[in-house]
């Protein structure tokens, strides 16, 4: 079985000044943006944001909603569209991905990726207002600030590599206490200037979008509001109300298109939809679980041990008749182990892995024995339907994944549980292994899933899945 996973790359930051190219032509006209200079090409762009999108997505829990990314997607690509020509790169693949995190907080990846919080889609008093933080977040990009800033940076040498280059941090509550590895690298800051030129770039991408730009600053007055005086703004961003009366000031230059306008009744059935979910966890609790089982790292005696660059061996020793208990989940989970195990988590579940049975192949983490937990979002209410969702989604990443044999009923925790056998072939040692999946839910109505995989042959695994399944106790 396969999780994508990657390896973390040092934290590069950097100081530049910029040279200023916002400059107001006349009064009446929108205020021109000039690129700054570049030494890279767009698909270097490309490139970078590609990496760093995929240590993101091993680091934040994505909200497994495909009703709610399609619709921010929607919203993404209309903005996209909107993109001034001189700024559009064909290149550039941009998509939408939302956070589930509680956090005010969007950021985007050169050459296209762009990651939206939770928290920020259910703040914002309109579309407008979630859009305006995307229109920002894309100017960065649209700009290839990012780049920009690591030309800057190379000039001095301080520029070590250049794959840490990433996106920007939106502003909200609790970003300080961000600036810390691992999530900082996504979280460089940039100058005032460009801040100011994503802004009033911003709004020129919302008016042609349909959207008011003033939404865009009237979301620095909802971050303020919810944030306690936009205390978590960082140190050196221009403050809210200066960036509020510089977006109003534009706004008086531009014409919106009414003819893009949409629905906006649609923004308030996916909020409704967001607010039936259990909480978010804030991005300090999903850090803080983080250093406690970091990804990319095994936790236990050894806690800096690097995940091994290596495949699995697939050589275990058997599992122990002991039993260690573990609690998972922010304690929503019990559930016990055998104590030659060892915890791992991996962007969002946690596998218990036996030494030898976990590495790296082609970059992404792979394990030959073991047993994962996680809980999944889906459309469906009904298990069996939920848990085809899931199952679905296994197979995306993994060619060889066979369902053999329909769903059996069982139980887990004392509620109704699903139990269902597929086969695979071990993407690092191609042997063929047994990945067995039993799921229920949980009452909010999400899927909490358990897997567990073994080579076909090591019937000896059989039991010590069993006793970890009847083990299993949700607190929800
Ligand atoms: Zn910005």
């Amino acid at each position: 079985m396969n999780r994508l996973m990657f390896r973390r790359r040092a934290l590069i930051a950097w100081i530049a000044l910029v040279a200023i190219s916002v400059m107001p032509f006349t009064a009446l006209a929108q205020t021109q943006i000039k690129y700054h200079s570049n030494k890279f090409s767009p698909q270097d762009d490309v490139k970078l944001g590609r990496q760093a999108a995929q240590e993101a997505e091993s680091q934040f829990p994505l909200l497994r909603d495909e009703t709610v990314r399609s619709y921010v997607e929607s919203v993404g690509r209309r903005l996209v569209a909107s993109i001034p020509s001189e700024f559009q790169h064909p290149e550039f693949q941009y998509y939408f991905k939302v956070v589930n995190a509680s956090d005010i907080n969007a950021f985007a990846l050169p050459g296209g990726p762009m990651y939206v919080n939770r928290g920020m889609i259910e703040a914002a008093h309109t579309e407008g207002e979630m859009a305006g933080v995307m229109a920002h977040e894309l100017s960065h990009v649209a700009l290839r600030h990012g780049t920009a800033q690591a030309t800057k940076g190379q000039k001095y040498g301080v520029l070590a590599g250049i794959a840490g280059i990433a996106g920007t941090i939106f502003g909200g509550p609790g970003v300080g206490q961000l600036a810390q590895a691992p999530f900082a690298v996504y979280l460089l800051k940039f100058s005032r200037e460009y801040e100011t030129e994503a802004d009033v770039l911003g709004a020129q991408i919302m008016a042609r979008a349909g959207y008011d730009p003033r939404d865009l600053a009237n979301m620095f007055r909802t971050i303020e509001q919810q944030g306690g005086g936009g205390g978590g703004f960082l140190s050196d961003h221009p403050s809210p109300s200066d960036r509020y009366a510089r977006i109003n000031r534009e706004a008086q230059q531009l014409h919106v298109n009414a003819a893009n306008r949409g629905d906006t009744r649609e923004f308030a059935r996916i909020q409704e939809r967001l607010r039936s979910y259990q909480r978010a966890p804030t991005m300090a609790e999903i850090q803080r679980s983080g250093q406690r089982y970091p990804v990319g790292e095994t936790t236990g005696n050894n806690p800096n041990n690097n995940y091994p660059n290596n495949p699995p061996t697939g050589r275990v020793a058997y599992p122990s008749s002991r039993y260690e208990s573990y609690s998972i989940f922010n304690g929503g989970v019990q559930v016990s182990i055998p104590n030659n195990w060892r915890q791992i988590n991996d962007s969002g579940s946690v596998w218990f892995v036996p030494e030898g049975a976990y590495g790296q192949y082609n970059g992404q983490a792979v394990f030959t024995h073991g047993a994962s937990f996680g809980v999944a979002q889906t459309n469906s209410r009904n298990l069996q339907s939920a848990t085809q969702d899931l199952i679905n989604n296994l197979a995306q990443g993994n060619n060889n994944l066979r369902t053999s044999g329909g769903y059996q009923r069982t139980t887990m925790s004392g509620r109704n549980a699903l139990f269902t056998t597929l086969s695979n072939i071990n993407e690092a040692t191609g042997r063929p292994e047994t990945v067995r999946v039993i799921t229920t839910q949980l009452r909010n109505g999400q899927l909490f899933y358990m897997i567990a995989v073994a080579p076909q042959n090591e019937r000896n695994f059989e039991s010590a899945f069993q006793t970890i399944l009847n083990s299993v106790r949700i607190n929800d």
